[in-house]
């Protein structure tokens, strides 16, 4: 039995369109994620090999091959819980009043973040967070699936900037699958995350 699974989607491959086609959502699900839970199972395996034999001459890649794909793994697990066919619009509630507090209004954290997101050299998410250590939210430019990000981090709204999440649809043009991706977000799942992050990491650091 493999240490991590490839989750179900809440929601078939073509629900997000128009604003990302179902061809994106299949290969992205199916193919991407797929292959990151396969790589970090991969690198789980041949580290206990490693511990096995005592031979442990590959054990810088396997860790790089680890933090690699399991970030992957991670990533794609919160992207698709923060995506709905129902999503977009503005947080409420709770969410919607700390994020406005803590970034000078839902206005402006939405051009950071996007600013984030468009700005990412190479391939990356634009993260959300909520800091353990601070007990507060900040936004995040996270590079590869692993990097850039400090410990402690919980994530509660990742967007996925590597080209394989949006070149069939947007091309080159990846300001607009940014702006696109804004109507599916999933800000009922955002809160939940945010309430549990909150409430649950006190005094973890
Ligand atoms: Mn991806």
């Amino acid at each position: 039995m493999p240490t991590y699974t490839l989750p179900d989607l809440e929601y078939d491959y073509s629900a997000l369109a128009p604003y990302i086609s179902p061809q994106i959502m299949e290969l992205h699900h199916s193919k991407h994620h797929q292959a990151y839970v396969t790589g970090a199972n991969t690198a789980l395996d041949k580290l206990a090999e490693a511990r096995e034999t005592g031979n442990f001459a590959l054990v810088p890649k396997l860790e790089k091959d680890l933090a690699f794909n399991l970030g992957g793994h991670v990533n794609h697990s919160v992207f698709w819980k923060n995506m709905s066919p129902d999503g977009g619009g503005e947080p409420t509630g709770v969410l919607g009043d700390a994020i406005a507090e803590t970034f000078q209004g839902f206005a402006a954290f939405q051009k950071h973040f996007t600013e984030a997101a468009n700005t990412i050299q190479g391939s990356g998410w634009a993260i959300l967070a909520w800091d353990s250590l601070g007990a507060r939210m900040n936004v995040y430019q996270l590079y590869d699936q692993q990097s850039n990000l400090p410990a402690g981090q919980i994530p509660l709204l990742q967007l996925d900037m590597w080209e394989h999440a949006f070149y069939l649809q947007y091309f080159n043009v990846k300001a607009n699958y940014v702006t696109a991706w804004w109507n599916v977000v999933n800000w009922a799942d955002v809160a939940a995350r945010y309430d549990r992050a909150r409430t649950q990491t006190a005094g973890l650091l």
